[in-house]
């Protein structure tokens, strides 16, 4: 449990939802039975023995919950409020579509004003490589479900209908659908679903994590040199015939923040080349600002095929995701429709004109405000501030990049973890609830990406809460 799995203990405990379930005033009438909702990443007796924390309100960095306490939203949402709680150009541009147009679809070659200018805008917006087409779907999940649908559309059309596997990695995280759940290497979004199995297509391959998974005295160039020695052994081994795609945040985020080691994506791209593999950029986290360039491709010269995009497209104000093809995908897929006589996927929500607006809107925003370079100017504020609690005794490791940060409990040896028993990083998540900061616990891992338009003093505040909450939790460990 102290490995980073996408853990289900992160929601009451850290939201210091026991201190509140035994509480008088404000919390809604429970039954027997708790409330009526089946929650996301929620265990059936949290759902039913305690309160849920009750969100009500939003302003900034800024998160308010149903007794009006104050909490720094550590993980601004689901790494997805990148323009904070209030953006009232975002709540305008929504109502100016609700009122003009609430709803029309996309298919059949009928569409909607705002959807066709989105798609424009993010060809023209992503500049690691010419993208041709965009497709839209609700979710980052459906974008990547989307992305293994179109990657065997276009090998079945490209007479190679054996290509057909996905390689992932260990401790991604690209969504909870039947197949993202399988693409995702977390056993918790697999366990008592019959997966892997019911989706046979997906071989694993490492974790690119220096710090858990180096040899002794292996640098970091050497450790991506053998990450990438280990990929390409597994496609000969495979047989390259049968691989069809390489799917991989640039920064991983959900499954513990994990940064490249130094040259990886450099070793990596030319194995995938030379086998003819495609790659997927899951930039579900990392576009719009977060590593500090306006996509994650750009920070590590990564040139995919296709890019899954979603969260910050809208600040999250709502839902919408969009898989990015190039032209030599487009090529196949336009060919193959034509010959079937469509493209047969989509979503009565594809370009959703309220979601569209609103993700204009977030990227006019982002270009005005350069969020890009005014995450990268402060990062350091970030970054250095967090990494002077390095020499707490419980703290294992400190990492991250941007506005994008983990911190791990446990022993500086990453062989030695706290055991799961202990339950530091829940511990440690109920006491920065208290301090009025809310952090995202997944085992002793606990993950960070606030909105990009944090200021430095709140920066400062909130690594002021977390530097109190490691100190009370260090007394706690002794
Ligand atoms: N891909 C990545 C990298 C993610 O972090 C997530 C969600 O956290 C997803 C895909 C799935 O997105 P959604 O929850 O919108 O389906």
């Amino acid at each position: 449990a102290a490995n980073g799995e996408h853990q289900s203990n992160d929601a009451p405990e850290s939201a210091g939802a026991k201190e509140s379930s035994t509480e008088e005033k404000g919390a809604p009438e429970q039954g027997p039975t708790g409330h009526s909702m089946l929650a996301p990443f929620t265990s059936g007796s949290q759902q039913t023995d305690l309160h849920p924390l009750v969100i009500t309100r939003s302003e900034g960095v800024y998160i308010y919950d149903n007794k009006g306490k104050k909490y720094l939203d550590a993980l601004a949402g689901l790494w997805c409020t990148a323009l904070g709680g209030n953006e009232k150009r975002l709540v305008e541009a929504a109502y100016k579509q609700l009122n003009a147009l609430p709803f029309y679809h996309s298919f059949w070659n009928r569409t909607t004003e705002p959807s066709l200018k989105l798609a424009d805008e993010l060809v023209d917006l992503f500049k690691p490589v010419k993208m041709a087409k965009v497709f839209f779907t609700n979710s980052g999940s459906e974008a990547n479900d989307t992305q293994v649908k179109l990657v065997w559309y276009y090998n079945n059309h490209r007479g190679k209908p054996e290509k057909k596997k996905f390689i992932a990695r260990e401790k991604a995280y690209h969504g909870s659908t039947l197949v993202t759940a399988s693409l995702s290497g977390l056993a918790n979004l697999q366990k008592g679903f019959d997966l892997p199995d019911a989706f046979p297509y997906v071989l694993r391959t490492d974790c690119p994590h220096y710090w858990r998974n180096h040899l002794p005295g292996e640098s970091e160039e050497d450790f991506a040199t053998r990450l990438a020695d280990n990929l390409e052994k597994l496609i000969l081994k495979e047989d390259p015939n049968t691989i069809a795609a390489f799917i991989a945040e640039p920064v991983m985020g959900a499954g513990g923040v994990m940064p490249p080691p130094a040259t990886y994506w450099d070793k990596i791209q030319p194995i995938l080349k030379k086998y003819d593999i495609l790659l997927i950029a899951d930039e579900v986290v990392c576009a719009f600002g977060r590593l500090g360039t306006m996509f994650g491709c750009e920070k590590y010269n990564i040139q995919p095929d296709l890019v899954s995009i979603a969260k910050a497209l809208t600040s999250a104000y709502a839902p919408l995701g969009a898989v990015m093809v190039n032209q030599k995908v487009w090529d196949e897929v336009s060919a193959f429709s034509d010959k079937l006589g469509q493209f047969g996927h989509g979503f009565t929500y594809s370009g959703h004109p309220v979601s569209c607006a609103v993700a204009l809107e977030a990227i006019k925003i982002y270009k005005e405000k350069k969020i890009d370079e005014y995450v990268a100017s402060v990062a350091p504020t970030f970054q250095d501030g967090m990494r002077t609690l390095k020499d707490s005794p419980i703290i294992a490791e400190i990492r991250g990049t941007g506005l994008i940060m983990a911190v791990e409990f446990g022993d500086k040896d990453p062989k030695k973890p706290f055991p799961a028993s202990w339950g530091i990083g829940s511990y440690f998540g109920a006491e920065c609830a208290k301090l009025g900061l809310l952090v995202r616990v997944s085992g002793d891992i606990i993950m960070m990406s606030p909105t990009l338009i944090i200021t430095t003093d709140e920066l400062k505040d909130f690594i002021r809460m977390f530097g109190e909450a490691v100190k009370i939790t260090e007394q706690h460990v002794q």
